[in-house]
């Protein structure tokens, strides 16, 4: 059967991962979460002082770029994702590191590294990537290529209510307050700017269930997948 790839783009805290993950393992592909690539990457500045109180070294951070070593780890069906062999899937979630990391995707050199491991990973096909520039950059021949929005109100509902439950105390306004400069960021961008790829079909999930949403794009792949499409 053929192994296709899938990429999902879109703005933040559209549950791009949520249906990742379902999809990779309804199908057995792999899931990789492009975003928690540039998450460790941040952490690492922060944790090796090559940014601080919001500024970022940036040639500090070309100079230890060789040093940086992401990876993912597929564990009974949880991904987890190691900056340097460390697990830091926790970690690279905080506000601190939401805050911080558009800056860091902005940086070409950096780019360039995440880019490259990504397409290793789907060099035999069979994988759901997320992401900003997956079917634009990354994977731009994708079988199946889906870009996610929803309106910034709804996202930032339940982005806090997410933070909330794992235990991290912050205001509705600071969620919605970042959601949308990173929004901004993330599209201006000079270097892969998130826009809506070639091909890509749009889905607006403001009002619709997780429930139907999968159905909807599972139904996607499987065209693809049995060459309906
Ligand atoms: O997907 P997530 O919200 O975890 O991504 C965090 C940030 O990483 C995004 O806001 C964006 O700045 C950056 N990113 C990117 N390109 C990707 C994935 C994420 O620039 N393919």
């Amino acid at each position: 059967m053929r192994r296709i790839i899938i990429t999902i783009d879109g703005h933040s805290s559209t549950g791009k991962s949520t249906v990742a993950k379902q999809l990779a393992a309804e199908l057995g592909y792999i899931y990789v979460d492009s975003g928690a690539m540039y998450r460790s990457v941040t952490l690492y500045t922060k944790e090796n002082g090559l940014m601080v109180d919001h500024v970022l070294d940036k040639d500090g951070l070309l100079q230890a770029l060789p040093e940086i070593k992401i990876n993912f780890q597929w564990e009974n069906g949880v991904n987890k994702t190691l900056l340097n062999h460390r697990d830091v899937s926790e970690l690279i979630r905080s506000m601190e590191i939401s805050e911080a990391v558009s800056k860091v995707a902005t940086l070409p050199e950096v780019r360039a590294k995440m880019v490259d491991i990504q397409r290793s990973f789907g060099a035999k096909g069979g994988v759901v990537m997320d992401g900003r520039d997956i079917g634009s950059v990354v994977f731009p021949m994708a079988e199946l290529k889906i870009f996610m929005t929803a309106s910034a109100q709804v996202r930032a509902q339940r982005r806090h209510a997410e933070l909330l439950a794992s235990g991290q105390q912050v205001s509705f306004d600071a969620v919605l307050d970042n959601l949308q400069s990173r929004d901004t960021v993330d599209s201006q961008r000079s270097v892969s700017p998130l826009i809506v790829p070639e091909g890509a079909i749009v889905i607006d999930n403001s009002e619709m269930n997780s429930h139907d949403q999968f159905n909807m794009i599972l139904q996607l792949a499987k065209d693809r997948i049995y060459g309906r499409v």
